[in-house]
C-alpha cells in the first residue's frame, strides 16, 4: 500500500498570553520569524506536503514574506484558520478537499484507494521540532494509525477544587504531557472532527481527544523531546533562543 504524509502547520490565532504587538508566529527568534524555524524542520523532513493555516487576511503576507521569501517547496496550500484552534485544524483538514491539487488523494476510506494519507497536525508555535522527530512520528503513525508526540511529566500534578485546595495527587508514572505533532489517518481524523462539530462539542483541547471520543482508534504516545516546547509566554522566547543555539551547536559538532 502506498502512503503519503501531509503536515498541517497551525499559525493562526492571536496568542494573547504573549502580550506582543505582532503575533508570536511572526515574531523574530534568532533573526528569523518563529514560523520559519518550524517550516524549516518540515521542509527537511520526509513529509510530502505542508498545509499552512494562517489568520484571517494573512494569506498574501504568509505567501510573500514566509513561503516565497524563505523558499519552501513543500507548502502546497495556505488556508485561513478560525477563531479557535479546533476550527483552524478542521479548515486545514478540509484544505485538500477544496484545494487545487491531489483531488480525492486523501480518501483512504475508498475500497479502491491507491494510497493512505497520514496527517501530522502541528502547532506552528512549537518551533523546536526537528526533522528526526517528524520522521519518528511518520514511522509511528504508519505502525499505529494514531499517535501523538508527548513526554512523561516531570512534576507532580495536583487535582484542585474551585478554591485551589489540593484534592488529590494522580500517579505521576502514568501521566504524559501532550505535544505536537498529533498524527492520524487523514480521512479518519477529518470524519472525527466532523462528528465533533455536528454535536456542537467545544470541549476538546487536543486532536487526540477528538480521535478518542469521535474516532475509532486508540492513540499511542510517541516519545517527544523536552525541548519541543510551545512558545506561549514571553519567557519562552528566552528559553527558545537558548534551545535553538544548543540545537545549532549539536548539528555543527
Ligand atoms: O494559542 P496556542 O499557543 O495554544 O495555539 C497553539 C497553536 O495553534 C499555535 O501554533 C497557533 O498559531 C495555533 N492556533 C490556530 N488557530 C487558532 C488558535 C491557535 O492556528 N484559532
Amino acid at each position: 500500500m502506498k502512503t503519503k504524509t501531509v503536515a498541517i502547520v497551525l499559525a493562526a490565532g492571536k496568542g494573547s498570553r504573549m502580550h506582543m504587538e505582532i503575533q508570536k508566529q511572526y515574531a523574530m527568534l534568532l533573526g528569523r520569524p518563529v514560523i520559519t524555524h518550524t517550516l524549516d524542520a518540515f521542509e527537511e523532513s520526509p513529509v510530502d506536503e505542508v498545509i499552512l493555516v494562517v489568520g484571517e487576511g494573512e494569506i498574501p503576507f504568509a505567501r510573500e514574506e514566509i513561503v516565497d521569501r524563505y523558499g519552501y517547496q513543500k507548502v502546497t496550500h495556505i488556508v485561513t484558520g478560525g477563531k479557535e484552534r479546533y476550527e483552524s485544524v478542521y479548515r486545514g483538514l478540509c484544505a485538500k478537499e477544496e484545494g487545487t491539487s491531489g483531488a480525492a488523494a486523501d480518501d483512504s476510506s475508498r475500497a479502491d484507494s491507491p494510497e493512505i494519507t497520514y496527517v501530522l497536525i502541528h502547532d506552528g508555535a512549537r518551533a523546536f521540532i526537528t526533522p528526526e522527530l517528524i520522521g519518528q512520528c511518520i514511522r509511528d503513525v504508519q505502525r499505529y494509525d494514531a499517535c501523538v508526540m508527548a513526554v512523561p511529566v516531570k512534576d507532580t500534578i495536583k487535582i484542585v477544587d474551585e478554591e485551589q485546595y489540593s484534592v488529590s495527587t494522580p500517579d505521576r508514572s502514568v501521566m504524559w504531557q501532550m505535544q505536537t505533532p498529533q498524527c492520524f489517518r487523514l480521512a479518519e481524523i477529518r470524519e472525527a472532527y466532523r462528528q465533533m462539530l455536528a454535536c456542537g462539542d467545544r470541549t476538546m483541547t487536543d486532536d487526540a481527544m477528538v480521535m478518542e471520543k469521535y474516532g475509532n482508534r486508540r492513540v499511542k504516545m510517541t516519545m517527544g523531546s523536552y525541548e519541543n516546547i510551545k512558545l506561549t509566554t514571553p519567557g519562552d522566547f528566552i528559553l527558545g533562543e537558548a534551545i535553538l543555539k544548543h540545537m545549532r551547536r549539536e548539528t555543527e559538532a
